[in-house]
């Protein structure tokens, strides 16, 4: 998770004082990269990232508790990236907490050939042996989980640590600060900047599911810390949260395009944008908070708040006097504007005009300009002594802590440095993640083919982004695959000149519906849908047979995810834990329902046991797939 400078972290009073020099320096830096890359031409590359959640079993007491084992593992798991730097099948970064470890691809990403499709799976298998052997006779299991259903419960982490002795970053009544990860002082820093700057703690309400018997109004009584304010932010019928930790614990699975220029960077940013909500629903996989049952399925909403470090000023709660602008969502969210064309963007931005009219004057166009001058309206949360003074144009430091703390749902990602062979990159970030590595397998190559799709048949997928919004809002909640409808395009192959003509331009209205998933993903009628799209897209390369047969498998799958004829983990998870034996119908998820959810979650992961009604007939390929590098040498993408 982002940018991990060495040094000593700034307090927040010291990073405040500061945070112009961010600005100034990080938008020069930006221009700099920008000039330098503008005009280079790359080929397609992509690779996932995986945060893996560390749990540990006792079988005796029928308990599961999340491992602090994560800072302890990763060095060793580093031994192959930095003895072969060339050769190397996975890398390891530490994550927020020390509970987390997130594994990607080697040093090649993916993108030579059709056949790095069918690889995808054995890798992220590799990843997950590669954790099963270091951790062996520990009883810690790593697992590709979106959450943990005891988070914040009193010892939900070993060793147990009490929030009341050990919260001095978070302030928090429930999570540990020795939860966070320890290797690194950037995230205790985060956790302490984004409270202090906030002006309080993070609050984060989930509405509760309301089960037969639980308590209506249900209503919470929280212990008082020492500063008796406590649970201030606490909603009644909610399940209440108070840190960074219980959004940034939460884990997801994510997807990293090389676009071949800054152009198609752009355009892949704004219409898979539109594709984050869809995604987001059918891979939903998180709705226990703190032990209870909630009306959520996915992630989105609880992270957006767990960092939402605006002061009562910018959320509009008091008229501004220190503070500059009235900001409507938090640092972590859905994206705010389309990049590519201005015509959808229809929510008014709010951006650091300072910034704005340096990139204009340097020679940046209004929409990109905007984008970024977007992300310069927040202030940097962490930062170290030792890297305060930065060269606007060798150096790009302070334009990436600005771009990594903001967690929108696409990234648009310039390349890394001045002389980076890695080109201009978009980041697919709605995914919560699957149990099995076939499901996320499945995931990643559907978005990849997705993206084919759209530039191989020029597709569009503009809707205003005001809908879009709403479609994020709505693909969190509870089963929205089947119970919600998404506004989508009516027409999404490129549109009849004649056509066009009958419309007025700045009217949309007419374009698009509300549709359901279903129809989304399979198509109905005059509407195509996207796996019929990808199909055609897969006939009209040439692929090998093998890989061929591995991708139609994935869009069997994601088509019967969408038609609901399979589970989402998160109704399968609702379902596990309400035919327990334990369960009162009153929400509560105990330690020993939670114990038999993840012991049974950990044999279908490992694959000891089938779960046909999340995975279908998905059939796993065997390890010895994994051959990245016998691949044929790149050859030109269409
Ligand atoms: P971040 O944490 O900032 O999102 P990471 O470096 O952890 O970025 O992840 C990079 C992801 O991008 C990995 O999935 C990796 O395989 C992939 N990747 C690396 N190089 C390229 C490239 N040139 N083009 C596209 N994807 C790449
Ligand atoms: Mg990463
Ligand atoms: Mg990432």
């Amino acid at each position: 998770m982002g940018l991990l400078s060495e040094g000593r972290p700034l307090s927040w009073p010291e990073t405040k004082k500061n945070a112009h020099i961010v600005h100034k320096v990080g938008i020069q830096q930006f221009l700099s990269l920008y000039h330098k890359h503008k005009d280079r031409k790359d080929t397609l590359k992509w690779g996932d990232e995986v945060e893996y959640t560390l749990l540990k079993f006792d079988d005796k007491t029928e308990r599961v508790q999340l491992s602090l084992m994560g800072p302890h593992i990763l060095n060793t798991l580093q031994v192959p990236e930095n003895s072969d730097p060339v050769h190397h099948q996975s890398k390891w970064r530490p994550e927020y907490a020390s509970f987390m470890i997130e594994g990607t691809p080697g040093a090649t990403p993916y993108g030579g050939c059709y056949l790095h499709f069918n690889i995808v799976e054995s890798n992220l298998k590799l990843r997950r042996q590669q954790l099963a052997e270091m951790l062996e006779g520990t009883g810690t299991e790593a697992m590709s989980l979106t959450g943990f259903a005891r988070f914040g419960c009193p010892g939900f982490t070993t060793p147990e640590h009490d929030p009341k002795e050990d919260n001095a970053a978070s302030l928090s009544l429930f999570f540990p600060d020795s939860a966070i990860w320890s290797g690194h002082p950037r995230y205790r820093t985060l956790t302490r900047n984004i409270r202090e700057r906030r002006g309080d703690n993070p609050a984060i309400n989930v509405p509760v599911f309301k089960d037969k018997h639980t308590p209506s109004p249900f209503v919470e009584e929280f212990p008082t810390d020492v500063r008796g304010t406590a649970a201030r932010g606490a909603l009644p019928d909610h399940i209440y949260m108070d840190c960074m930790g219980f959004g940034m614990g939460l884990s997801c699975l994510q997807v990293t395009f090389q676009a071949c220029d800054v152009d198609e960077g752009r355009h892949l940013y704004d219409q898979l944008s539109v594709i984050c909500p869809i995604l987001a629903s059918l891979a939903a996989s998180s709705c226990i908070y703190r032990g209870m049952l909630s009306d959520l399925d996915s992630r989105m909403n609880i992270i957006e708040a767990s960092v939402d470090d605006r002061t009562e000023e910018e959320r509009g709660l008091k008229p501004l006097k220190e503070d500059r602008y009235v900001i409507p969502k938090s640092r972590y969210s859905s994206i705010d504007c389309y990049l590519a064309n201005k015509d959808y963007n229809d929510k008014e931005v709010v951006y650091n005009k300072e910034a704005f009219e340096t990139l204009k004057k340097g020679g940046v166009d209004d929409l990109l300009a905007q984008h970024i001058a977007h992300l310069f309206v927040r202030d940097p949360i962490s930062l170290f002594a030792e890297k305060l003074k930065q060269s606007s144009d060798s150096e790009t430091d302070h334009f990436e802590n600005i771009q990594s703390t903001n967690w929108q749902s696409m990234r648009f990602k310039p390349p890394p440095s001045h002389d980076s062979p890695i080109g201009w990159r978009v980041e697919f970030r709605p995914l919560d993640l699957s149990l099995t590595d076939i499901e996320n397998a499945a995931f990643v190559v559907f978005v990849v083919l997705v993206s084919r799709a759209i530039l191989s048949f020029q597709l569009n997928f503009y809707i205003p982004m005001s809908k879009a919004e709403e479609n994020m809002r709505r693909s969190q909640l509870r089963d929205a695959v089947n119970s919600q409808k998404f506004y989508f395009r009516k027409s999404v192959v490129p549109e009849d000149e004649e056509e066009a003509k009958d419309h007025p331009p700045q009217s949309h209205d007419h374009e698009y519906t509300e549709m359901s998933i279903n129809t989304i993903i399979n198509g109905k009628d005059e509407f195509p849908g996207l796996i019929p799209l990808v199909r055609m897209y897969v006939n009209s390369v040439e692929m090998d047979v093998d890989t061929r047969c591995t991708v139609l498998n994935y869009l069997r799958f994601i088509s019967k995810k969408a038609s609901g004829e399979l589970m989402t983990t998160a109704s399968w998870t609702r379902k596990f834990v309400s035919s327990h034996p334990d369960y009162k119908q009153d929400s509560v998820v105990s330690e020993k329902i939670t114990y038999d959810l993840y012991k049974e979650m950990k044999m279908i992961s490992n694959g000891e046991k089938p779960c046909p009604e999340v995975t279908g007939n998905l059939v796993s390929k065997s390890p010895d797939k994994y051959k990245v590098l016998d691949c044929p040498p790149p050859k030109a993408e269409k």
